[in-house]
């Protein structure tokens, strides 16, 4: 992965969103979904104006994406996006940034140490800048599915996928709404924390709350369970009060009975502007037949990722306990 290559496509992509951003009067966001796409099909789209036609295929014959590898398409994308979500206010438009899903591809990587095909789901995949992050350090066949609420956000997801040459099928639904899918290997999410508004669909679900809204997050969790294997695992960046919230004794109970706790990893302070804010990452194994639960789960809270010494401190400490609990 060369640096000079992601600057050099994030220029190109900078560069056609800004225009379709000023013709087209779009937010420079919906404009960075339109460059990827127009990128990955080589051509402007149909209704543009001649102007913005002409100056677009002016632009697409600067660039040839069979240059780039995955995780500099990956990457490029990943700062138009960032610089997009920077003027909106829109509170659910949040990447999951960079070192978590690389740490996340890490964990993945533990947690499936054979060469086995994979099958993976998102349930809140937005960009998909964390379900490809995870994919592309997966050297072995994946399919996955990503699915999201947000239209801009699936239409960035889209053209990420597509650049990046991953195969992902995508679903623009509610989540928490039933899915038409075989049971995956691995569920991963950054999840949208707060309450569930649609209370008819909370019906469905046992962790609904006994009055008023649901939290959304501990739906996500029940929904994630519904779509694993058994034996299966799921990783998600959730909340840190997740188990000590008003609705947590309930969410317990639910766990017991269905899942084992792997571990609970809580990301650095750092990357939270507060205290309160702050998010970990809850590894779960769906029970099965031939699951048991670990002899004791992970639990660590993680040093700031720039301080390299404590983070090869850390990894050593979760390597060993997976060589102890989940060997491969
Ligand atoms: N991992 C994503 C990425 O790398 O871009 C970011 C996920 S973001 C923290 C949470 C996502 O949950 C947002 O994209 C939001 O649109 C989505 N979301 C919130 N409620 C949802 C629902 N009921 N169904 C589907 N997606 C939902």
């Amino acid at each position: 992965m060369q640096q000079k290559n992601v600057e050099e496509l994030y220029e190109w992509i900078d560069e056609a969103a800004t225009t379709i951003e000023y013709q087209e009067n779009a937010t420079y966001l919906e404009a960075v979904a339109d460059a990827m796409d127009i990128l990955f099909h080589r051509t402007p789209f149909e209704d543009m104006s001649d102007l913005l036609k002409q100056q677009l295929e002016k632009h697409l014959k600067e660039v040839s994406i069979e240059k780039y590898e995955k995780e500099e398409i990956r990457k490029a994308t990943q700062l138009a996006i960032l610089k997009g979500m920077k003027g909106a206010t829109q509170q659910q438009h949040l990447i999951t940034p960079d070192s978590v899903a690389m740490f996340m591809g890490y964990l993945t990587q533990r947690l499936f140490p054979g060469n086995e095909a994979l099958a993976l789901f998102d349930p809140a995949c937005g960009t998909a800048n964390l379900l490809t992050a995870v994919m592309n350090q997966l050297d072995r066949e994946v399919k996955s599915y990503g699915s999201d609420v947000d239209e801009t956000l699936m239409k960035l997801a889209l053209a990420n996928a597509n650049l990046q040459k991953n195969e992902i099928e995508f679903f623009h639904q509610d989540s928490l709404r039933p899915f038409l899918m075989e049971p995956v290997d691995f569920i991963l999410s950054d999840l949208p924390v707060g309450y569930y508004p649609d209370d008819i669909q909370a019906e469905r679900f046992t962790l609904k709350a006994e009055e008023g809204h649901s939290y959304s997050h501990h739906l996500f969790i029940e929904q994630g369970l519904n779509y694993v294997k058994d034996g299966g695992f799921l990783m998600f960046i959730v909340p840190n009060f997740l188990f000590e919230s008003d609705q947590s004794s309930q969410l317990n109970t639910y766990l017991r009975e269905k899942a084992h706790i792997f571990g609970m990893l809580q990301l650095p302070e750092s990357f939270f502007k507060e205290e309160k804010h702050g998010k970990s990452i809850l590894i779960l194994q769906k029970k099965g037949k031939q699951t048991n639960a670990p002899k004791e789960a992970l639990l660590a809270k993680l040093p700031s990722f720039k301080n390299h010494h404590a983070m090869a401190d850390i990894i050593g400490q979760i390597d060993q306990w997976f060589t102890k609990n989940h060997p491969s």
